[in-house]
């Protein structure tokens, strides 16, 4: 693009093709370029069923972080008890405000979520790291959260299920061995994913499956 004219003072406006477009309006352009950037939704299989962002309301990142390479495929739950009659949309919408507004972070800390009924949503878009409140460095780890406090709620089997599969298609699609499929308790101390999930950690059930998911892909 050629520019032909720049008046001064003030850069109030330029001369593009022949044609006046003032400053403003130049930085709104760029402006929406640079939030709306096309965020790939990766090609996730059917079975998954997947909410993507678009689907429950996501609001566009404000700002980004360095992309990261994922290495690394880690388990957490929300901590809190998580009603049945809660709404996980409401949710989710209320959590990305909360970690815009009362957190430093660009988005919700997480990248996939699944509710009590199994449901898979996006968050934090995956080429980006999360975040975390406690002190390991969650950069090259897929963060999965389950809402819910798994110290008193216990994980159906349905959720089980679903875990595994999520797991599984992330650690062939980001060539994850399955060895670093783990929780958030295997790097710092916490209570997170909470006992009722980090059993199936403890006694290999969750990585096992996983393994038994992919044979037919070996
Ligand atoms: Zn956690």
């Amino acid at each position: 693009m050629h520019i032909s004219t720049i008046e001064f003072p003030g850069f109030t406006k330029l001369n593009i093709m022949n044609k006046t477009i003032s400053l403003p309006f130049i930085v709104l352009l760029v402006s929406c370029t640079i939030f709306n950037q096309k965020i790939p939704v990766p090609d996730y299989p059917d079975d998954l069923q997947i909410v993507t962002r678009s689907e429950w309301g996501w609001k566009p990142l404000k700002k980004t972080l360095p992309e990261h390479h994922v290495e690394y495929i880690t388990l957490h739950h929300g901590g809190v008890i998580f009603a049945e009659d809660k709404n996980p949309i409401e949710y989710l919408r209320n959590l990305q405000d909360w970690s815009r507004a009362e957190k430093p972070w660009i988005d919700i800390p997480y990248h996939y979520m699944i509710d009590l009924n199994g449901i898979i949503y996006e968050a934090r878009p995956i080429e980006y790291p999360g975040d975390t409140n406690t002190d390991y460095d969650p950069t090259g780890h897929a963060l999965i959260c389950i809402m819910g406090n798994y110290e008193e709620q216990i994980l159906s089997e349905h959720q089980l299920q679903v875990l595994i599969d999520l797991c599984a298609w992330l650690s062939v699609k980001y060539s994850v061995p399955v060895e670093r499929i783990k929780s958030h308790k295997d790097y710092t101390e916490t209570l997170c994913p909470g006992m009722n999930i980090y059993q199936y950690f403890e006694d290999g059930t969750i990585v096992n499956r996983v393994i038994d998911s992919l044979k037919p892909h070996q």
